[in-house]
């Protein structure tokens, strides 16, 4: 279907590969993992992301259920982590909680190169700290990702839109700098103007930037503490040596964002697709029910998104291929070579084999074709001496063992090489 993708046994292999690093990360700087549903009441969405937004108005997989209840696929993962801690009674006061997702999300956008409607995130929420530190965690972890996977340093561009309270104030400000010229905007943006005035600076239509380029930086219409708390962010994100620019036009898609914003892009993908992005959510978490404010920050990144940049940059992994190929030769009992592959198997090799019946010839083909490292060949003369001959099929060397000694020295000759990725 349009915008969806099927990840066939080859590709699998990357995410298993990405999945795993990236898990393997997130343990090593103390997230839990939290799964929610891949899809909620729709009200909780409209909710969170805000009724202004593209993804509320445009692009929402939303669907009566049989009892006639509006459900949608879930367009991203933090709306459900919110819900879930709420719900499971998980925010202590003056309590840290830090938690990390993985899954699909669901977005009925205009399918292109790094777009989906089906799309996988990573995603991080750092719970219960409205101090600059955890703002920083969240880059460090981000850019930890990205060097995690091989993809390097990333770019980020950084920005504050202010705390809630604020926002109204904001808003007042911006509509009165745009009123004048609130005509010559774009239909979205005349829209804009009255639901969400803070989006115009995202729009990309020409005459809509250069009325743009004529506002003030956001950070300059902001009161003292929202610019102290950034001023921190920055230092702490120099302390780290994590580069970033400083974007004051930056705002993001989703309305739940309060004070800092970033986004994380790579040199390796079309030049205004972000990897990455995230902020804080000051006010969510008390607008979804908490019954106080609970500070938070977390990221998502798109996972396709670093899949392309990976392949662009040309740091996909190879795999290797099985460590051994078993190979009948002659008139040897098919299970007794099944048997052995089996017994290897349990104990953590990995093995191939011919289901197929295939000539000598066939089955080193095979071998060959999957990159197994070594062929276990039995023989006629090897079954009346119950061993096996292990031949190395990068160097040809061959040399026979008892069929008892086999995995030792299997082991040995693979414990010569490289370690898979
Ligand atoms: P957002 O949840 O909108 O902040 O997006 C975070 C990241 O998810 C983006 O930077 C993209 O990498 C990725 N992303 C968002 N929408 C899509 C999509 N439709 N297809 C693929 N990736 C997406």
């Amino acid at each position: 279907m349009r915008g969806t993708a099927d990840i066939l046994p080859d590709a699998a292999r990357t995410w298993e590969w990405m999945e795993r690093r990236i898990r393997d990360l997130f343990r090593r700087f103390h997230y839990g993992e939290i799964r929610t549903p891949a899809f909620e009441p729709t009200d909780l969405f409209r909710r969170s992301i805000g009724e202004g937004t593209d993804i509320v108005n445009k692009e929402m997989y939303t669907f009566p259920d049989r009892k006639g209840r509006s459900i949608t696929l879930r367009p991203e993962g933090t709306a459900g982590v919110v819900r879930a801690l709420i719900q499971h009674r998980l925010l202590e006061p003056n309590v840290v909680s830090k938690y990390f997702y993985l899954g699909p999300m669901f977005r009925y956008e205009r399918p292109q190169a790094g777009r989906q409607r089906q799309f996988h995130q990573a995603g991080i929420e750092i719970v219960g700290s409205n101090r600059p530190e955890a703002d920083v965690e969240a880059v460090a972890l981000l850019r930890a990702f990205f060097l995690e996977l091989g993809l390097g340093e990333v770019r980020f561009r950084v920005n504050t839109t202010g705390g809630r309270a604020f926002r109204p104030e904001l808003n007042r400000i911006l509509k009165q700098r745009l009123a004048p010229v609130k005509e010559a905007l774009c239909t979205d943006c005349r829209e804009r103007f009255s639901r969400n005035v803070l989006r115009i600076y995202d729009c990309k239509v020409p005459r809509c930037r250069d009325e743009i380029a004529r506002l003030p930086g956001i950070r300059d219409l902001l009161p003292e503490s929202d610019r102290d708390h950034f001023e921190s962010v920055l230092r702490g994100l120099e302390r780290l040596g994590i580069s970033f620019e400083i974007d004051d036009r930056l705002v993001r898609g989703l309305d739940y964002y309060t004070r800092t914003i970033f986004e994380a892009y790579s040199d390796s993908l079309g030049a205004c697709d972000a990897l990455a992005g995230g902020g804080r959510y000051d006010a969510l978490f008390e607008e979804m029910g908490a019954g106080r404010e609970v500070p938070a920050v977390g990221f998502a990144v798109g996972m396709e998104r670093v899949l392309q940049a990976l392949s662009g940059a040309d740091k996909l992994p190879a795999f290797p291929g099985p460590d051994a190929f078993m190979i009948r030769a002659g008139a040897v009992d098919c299970f007794d070579v099944l048997e052995t592959a089996d017994r290897l198997r349990r104990l953590g090799f990995s093995v191939a084999s011919d289901l197929l019946g295939k000539s000598v010839k066939g089955q080193f083909r095979l071998a060959d074709r999957l990159g197994a490292r070594f062929a276990l060949i039995r023989g006629e003369r090897e079954t009346e001496s119950g061993a096996y001959r292990i031949k190395d099929l990068q160097t040809g060397e061959e040399e026979q063992v008892s069929e008892t000694g086999l995995a030792a020295r299997l082991g040995e000759k693979l414990g010569k090489r490289r370690v898979s990725p």
